[in-house]
C-alpha cells in the first residue's frame, strides 16, 4: 500500500499536542480557534448543506472528534453528545477539501523559481496559501528536496502549517532532459536522471528507502528539444517502484509515451496528452487497466491568460493569490505584449483545447479521473487558484457537471493516490472541509465563497477574502 502518515491515532494525537497542550498558534480567524476544553473535544456543526464528496446530503449535522467526522447525523437529531461546542450554519454548504494530485511546493518566490526556495519556511508558506484556498492536501509530484521528509512530517502533523503535504521526492527524470534543469531552475538539481535501466531500479530503491509516497516519472522530448527517457528505463523504474507497493505517475505531453507508458504499467498520466486526440485503443487500455489520468487542464492556460486580461483578473480571489511582483508583472503592457505576440502563445491555447476535448473523451468513456494543477511549478501557476480555475474549465470545457467535477477533485482525487482517510465526509474520515456560502453544485464558481477552512477538526483559514498573499513570507 501507499506509504501514509495521517493514520487515526496518528492524528488524534498531533490534534492533541496542538489543541490540549494549550500551545494552538494564535490565528485572526475568530472564536473556533480557541482550544476547547479538553473533555469536550467535540464539535458539532448543525444545519449546513453537505455534499460529501460522493453525494448531496442535503442539511445534516456533522459530528467531529479528535480531528475526525464521527458521524453524520440527521438535521434536527436529538441524541447528539452533551456538551459538544456546537456552530450553526443553516444557509450554509459543506464540502471535503479539495485534493490536488499534482502541485508542486518550494519552488517559487514572487517572480522567480527553482530549487533554491526548498526551505520549509517557503514549503509552509504555500501550503497556507493551498489551504486558504480550500486545498487541503496537496500532493508535490517531484523536484522535492531532500529535506521533503522531514518538512512533510512536521507539516503533517500540525494543521496550523498548512495543507497535508504528500509527494515524490525528487523524482526520476533523464540526463539533459525533462525536467530541464536550466528552465526549472534546479541548480542543486534533486532530480535522479539515471541512464540505464540499472540505474533506475537503484533509484527508485534509494527513493522508496527515503520514504517518498509514490515515484514520479518525466517522460517528454519537450517538442523535439531533448533526449526523451527511453521505454528500457521507465519499464525498469515502475517494476521497481511496484516492488516497493509505491505508485507510479508519468509527467507526459504527447499520445506516443502516454500509450508505452501505460502499456507498461504505469498508475498515473500525471498530464493530459495535448498533441493529437487520444484513440479508442489507448482509452480502452487506460480504462481495462484502470490507469487513472490527471489533465492538468490550467497549465497551458497559465502561459498566457494573464497576458490577456480576462476580466476576473480583477478579482480578490485571484489578486490575493498573487504575490506583488507577480501582480506588476501581469500589469506591465510590455509584458502582456510581447506574451502575446510568442508565437509558443498560440501552441498554448492549441493545447489546451486538445487537453479539453481528450478529458472530455475519457470522462464519457468512465477512465478514472483525478484533479490536479501542477500549481506551484512556476510562479503563473498560482497556488489555490489554479485549482478553483481547473473545476471551472472540467464544467465549462470539458463536460463535467458540477457535482462530477467536485466528485472528481475530492473522492475520487483521493482514491486515486489510495488515501483512503480523506476525501470524503463520512464517519471515520478525517474532518478537512470546507464551508461555502453560495452553493457549488449550483454553479462550480461557488467553490470560491470560502468563509472557513477546516483541517483535522480545526478551524484553519477564512474567509479567502481576507487572505493576503502579499503579507505570507
Ligand atoms: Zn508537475
Amino acid at each position: 500500500m501507499f506509504r501514509r502518515l495521517g493514520s487515526t491515532a496518528a492524528l488524534a494525537s498531533a490534534v492533541c499536542l496542538a489543541a490540549c497542550g494549550g500551545t494552538a498558534p494564535t490565528s485572526t480567524t475568530g472564536g473556533a480557534d480557541t482550544p476547547s476544553p479538553p473533555e469536550a473535544g467535540v464539535t458539532i456543526i448543525e444545519n449546513a448543506r453537505v455534499f460529501d464528496g460522493e453525494r448531496d446530503l442535503g442539511e445534516v449535522s456533522l459530528v467531529i472528534r479528535d480531528g475526525l467526522i464521527e458521524r453524520v447525523a440527521d438535521a434536527g437529531a436529538n441524541d447528539l453528545p452533551e456538551g459538544a461546542e456546537r456552530i450553526d450554519h443553516r444557509g450554509r454548504f459543506i464540502m471535503p477539501g479539495l485534493v490536488n494530485d499534482h502541485a508542486h511546493v518550494g519552488n517559487t518566490r514572487g517572480t522567480e523559481h527553482g530549487d533554491r526556495f526548498y526551505t520549509q519556511d517557503q514549503v509552509s508558506a504555500d501550503l497556507r496559501q493551498f489551504q486558504a484556498y480550500g486545498v487541503t492536501t496537496v500532493v508535490s509530484l517531484g523536484m522535492n528536496g531532500s529535506a521533503f521528509g522531514e518538512i512533510r512530517n512536521a507539516v503533517n502533523a500540525d494543521p496550523m502549517q498548512g495543507a497535508q503535504l504528500f509527494g515524490a521526492g525528487g523524482g526520476v527524470g533523464t540526463p539533459d532532459g525533462a525536467p530541464p534543469a536550466a528552465n526549472m531552475g534546479l541548480q542543486d538539481d534533486p532530480v535522479a536522471r539515471p541512464a540505464d535501466a540499472e540505474a533506475a531500479r537503484a533509484a527508485v530503491r534509494a527513493q522508496a528507502e527515503a520514504g517518498v509516497d509514490m515515484i514520479k516519472l518525466w517522460v517528454d522530448d519537450l517538442g523535439g528539444k531533448a533526449p526523451q527517457m527511453q521505454p528500457e528505463i521507465y519499464k525498469a523504474a515502475i517494476e521497481e517502484a511496484h516492488r516497493h507497493n509505491l505508485l507510479v505517475a508519468a509527467h507526459i505531453h504527447d499520445l506516443a509515451p502516454a500509450a508505452d507508458l501505460v502499456a507498461s504499467g504505469v498508475d498515473i498520466l500525471a498530464h493530459g496528452i495535448r498533441d493529437q486526440a487520444i484513440g479508442d485503443d489507448l482509452v480502452d487500455d487506460m480504462r481495462s487497466a484502470g490507469t487513472g489520468y490527471i489533465a492538468t487542464l490550467q497549465i497551458d492556460e497559465a502561459n498566457y491568460i494573464y497576458a490577456e486580461q480576462p476580466g476576473w483578473l480583477d478579482t480578490p480571489f485571484l489578486r490575493n493569490a498573487l504575490p506583488a511582483s507577480v501582480l506588476a508583472q501581469w500589469s506591465d503592457a510590455a509584458w502582456r505584449e510581447n506574451k502575446l505576440a510568442d508565437p509558443a502563445t498560440q501552441d498554448h491555447r492549441d493545447a489546451l483545447a486538445t487537453n479539453l476535448a481528450n478529458l472530455s473523451t475519457l470522462r464519457e468513456a468512465g477512465v478514472r479521473i483525478g484533479f490536479g494543477t501542477d500549481a506551484g511549478a512556476l510562479p503563473h501557476r498560482v497556488p489555490g487558484f489554479a485549482e478553483h480555475r481547473e473545476l471551472e474549465l472540467m464544467v465549462d470545457g470539458a463536460g463535467f457537471t458540477a457535482e462530477q467535477a467536485l466528485v472528481t477533485a475530492t473522492s475520487a482525487a483521493a482514491q486515486l493516490l489510495r488515501f483512503d482517510d480523506r476525501g470524503v465526509l463520512q464517519p471515520g474520515r478525517r474532518a478537512d472541509f470546507i464551508v461555502l456560502s453560495a452553493n457549488p453544485l449550483e454553479d462550480i464558481r461557488n467553490t470560491r465563497s470560502i468563509e472557513a477552512v477546516w483541517q483535522a477538526g480545526r478551524r484553519v483559514a477564512g474567509p479567502v477574502a481576507e487572505y493576503d498573499a502579499q503579507a505570507r513570507d
